[in-house]
C-alpha cells in the first residue's frame, strides 16, 4: 500500500530529525516524521522509572545563553511547552597532589586565580595559562577554521601549562564535549565549541529530562499539519534511478521526493539505501568514517541525597585525559587504569520533581568502545570502574544504593542507531569531530542520491552533541527548503 503526498518523510526523531522535521513542517513543507522508539529524543531520550524522571543518561547540553534549544522552540511557539533549566553551578572534582578530591570554584563567573589554585597552576605559569584561555575564547572564526589539520593535542601544546590545568581543558572539558581523544579531536572543532562553552555557559537541562525539548519539536510536526508516526521503523529508503521516492516502513511505502535521514550515514548507505545505489569510492569513503567514542554508565537509585546542590560534575586527575595510545591500550578493560575521568548527573538537583523527596537519582558515565555486542561480563568491568570512583569521592553513596543499574552500548544502539559495521553503532555523538572529518571536511548533509538528505551528528552541524544535532537540523531544514523549492520553481 503506498501513501502518497508528503513533501518530505524525515527518518528518526532524535534531535536532529525532529528538529528539521519541526522547522519544515511550520514553514509550510507538509512533512512526515518516522521514528522506531514510542517518542523523540533518540540518545537524548527522556526516560522514567516509578515516580524518577531523568534522560537516559549522563546528558548535560550547552550553551546556556542564547542557545538552539530556544531558538528552535520560539520559532515554533512552543517556548511554553519546556521548562529549561541552567543552573550556573557543577562540581568538577580534582585529585589534586596530596591525592585529596577537591571540588572546583563554584561560581559561575570564577576569577581564574580561583581556578589556577584549585589546578595547582604554579604563579610563574599563570602568565601562559592566562593567554592560553585569552586565545581559546577570543579566537575569531576565520583563525579557528585554519585548525582542521591539527589535533587539539597539538593545538594545546603550543602553550606551557602545568598538568592540571592541561588535564582540566582535556578531562571535563575535550573528553566530555566530544567522546574523541585528544589527539585525534579536530582543533578546529574542539576550539569553536568550547569558546562558545567559555562565552555562553555550559550545563542547560530540562525538567522532565532534555528529550522533552524534542518531544515538543514532534509535537509541533502535528500542530503545523505534518503526520508523526511513532514505534515505525523504516526498513528501506526507496531509490529509483538515482533519485529517492519513499521509505517502506512496517510493510507500507510513503512516497515524497525528499527524504532526510536520522538514522546515521552508515545505517543509511550501508542498510537503508544499500551500496548498490551508489559510487563504489562514496561506499568506501562511508564505510571509512570513524566515529567518536561511547558512553557506557551506572544509573544509581539512592534512599537519601547523598550529591548535594550541583546538577552536574565529574571527577578528573592529571592522568585521565585520554589520548589515543591510552584508550588502546585501556579499551578491553584489561589494563584499566587507577582513575579515569566520571561524568555525573544529579536530576533532582535541577529538576525538584525529579526523584521522591529524599530519594536522588545519580546517572553517570565513562569512555568506552562503541561495540554493541559486548558482553556483560565486559560491560561490569567498567561498571565497577565507575562504582570505584565514585564510591571514593561520595563515600556515603553505596549505602545509600536502593537499585543499581548499568546502561552500555547494546542499548544505546538498540535505541538509536543500527550497527553496521563491526565494532560499531553504540557510538555517544557521531562522525564530524575528528581531524578529517571536522570542518571544511564535514561530511555533507547531501548524499550523491537526489533528494537524499542526512541530518543529525553526523553530518552538518557542530557545538556539543544535542546542540550538534539541533544545529544540524537548523542547517538541513534551510538546505531542503531551498532544495524543495527551486524544484517547486523549476522542474514541477
Ligand atoms: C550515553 C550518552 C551520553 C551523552 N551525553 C551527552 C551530553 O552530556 N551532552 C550532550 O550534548 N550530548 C550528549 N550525548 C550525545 C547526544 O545525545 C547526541 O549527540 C545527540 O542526541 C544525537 O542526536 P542525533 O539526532 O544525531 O541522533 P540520534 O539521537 O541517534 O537520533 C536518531 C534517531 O533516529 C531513529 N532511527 C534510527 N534508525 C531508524 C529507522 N530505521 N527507522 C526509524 N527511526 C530510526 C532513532 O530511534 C533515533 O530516535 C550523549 C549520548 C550518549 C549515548
Amino acid at each position: 500500500m503506498a501513501t502518497n503526498g508528503y513533501d518530505a518523510i524525515i527518518v528518526g526523531a532524535g534531535f536532529g530529525g525532529a528538529t528539521t522535521a519541526a522547522l519544515m513542517a511550520k514553514r509550510g513543507m507538509k512533512v512526515l516524521l518516522l521514528e522506531q522508539n514510542a517518542k523523540a529524543g533518540g540518545k537524548a531520550m527522556a526516560f522514567s522509572k516509578g515516580a524518577y524522571t531523568y534522560t537516559a543518561w549522563m546528558v548535560c547540553c550547552a550553551p546556556t545563553v542564547d542557545n538552539h534549544f530556544e531558538t528552535v522552540l520560539n520559532e515554533l511557539g512552543m517556548r511554553e511547552r519546556v521548562e529549561l533549566v541552567a543552573p550556573g553551578i557543577q562540581g568538577s572534582t580534582f585529585k589534586n597532589s596530596k591525592g585529596e578530591w577537591v571540588v572546583g570554584p563554584q561560581d559561575p563567573t570564577p576569577d581564574p586565580n580561583n581556578i589556577f589554585d584549585w589546578l595547582e597552576v604554579p604563579e610563574e605559569a599563570r602568565a601562559d595559562a592566562l593567554t592560553l584561555l585569552a586565545d581559546l575564547t577570543l579566537m575569531p572564526p576565520e583563525e579557528i577554521a585554519k585548525l582542521d589539520d591539527i589535533s587539539y593535542a597539538e593545538w594545546l601544546g603550543r602553550y606551557k601549562i602545568n598538568k592540571g590545568l592541561y588535564s582540566f581543558l582535556i578531562g571535563p572539558v575535550a573528553d566530555g564535549c566530544f567522546m574523541v581523544p585528544v589527539d585525534a579531536l579536530a582543533a578546529s572543532e574542539a576550539v569553536g565549541t568550547i569558546q562558545q562553552v567559555f562565552l555562553r555557559g555550559g550545563g542547560v537541562f530540562a525538567k522532565g529530562g532534555i528529550g522533552t525539548v524534542a518531544e515538543a519539536f514532534a509535537e509541533s510536526v502535528k500542530i503545523n499539519g505534518g503526520d508523526v508516526i511513532m514505534k515505525t521503523k523504516v526498513d528501506r529508503i526507496i531509490v529509483d534511478n538515482g533519485q529517492v521516492t519513499g521509505v517502506m516502513a512496517d510493510g507500507k511505502t510513503y512516497n515524497a521526493p525528499i527524504v532526510i535521514s536520522n538514522a546515521g550515514i552508515q545505517p543509511t548507505v550501508l542498510k537503508l539505501v544499500g551500496e548498490q545505489h551508489f559510487d563504489k569510492s562514496y561506499v568506501n569513503y562511508v564505510k571509512g568514517l570513524v566515529p567518536t567514542l561511547a558512553m557506557i554508565g551506572v544509573r544509581y537509585f539512592l534512599n537519601k541525597e547523598v550529591i548535594t546542590k550541583v546538577p552536574y560534575g565529574t571527577l578528573f586527575t592529571t592522568e585521565t585525559p585520554w589520548t589515543m595510545e591510552r584508550w588502546i591500550k585501556a579499551k578491553d578493560g584489561k589494563n584499566m587504569p587507577e582513575d579515569i575521568t566520571v561524568w555525573y548527573e544529579v536530576p533532582s538537583n535541577y529538576d525538584p520533581k525529579a526523584a521522591p523527596p529524599g530519594h536522588q537519582i545519580v546517572l553517570t558515565g565513562i569512555w568506552s568502545p562503541c561495540d554493541p555486542e559486548m558482553s556483560t561480563e565486559q560491560h561490569e568491568i567498567w561498571w565497577k570502574k565507575i562504582d570505584e570512583m565514585m564510591f571514593k569521592v561520595f563515600p556515603a553513596m553505596e549505602a545509600a544504593i536502593e537499585l543499581r543499574e548499568g546502561y552500555s552500548t547494546t542499548d544505546v544502539s538498540k535505541l538509536t542507531r543500527d550497527s553496521v559495521l563491526p565494532g560499531l553503532g553504540g557510538e555517544c555523538i557521531g562522525l564530524s569531530q575528528v581531524i578529517g572529518q571536522a570542518g571544511a571536511y564535514k561530511p555533507s548533509a547531501k548524499t550523491p542520491i537526489q533528494g537524499l538528505f542526512y541530518v543529525g551528528c553526523d553530518a552538518a552541524g557542530t557545538g556539543i552533541g544535542v546542540h550538534q544535532a539541533i544545529d544540524s537540523g537548523m542547517k538541513v531544514a534551510k538546505i531542503v527548503q531551498q532544495y524543495h523549492l527551486m524544484h517547486e520553481a523549476t522542474i514541477s
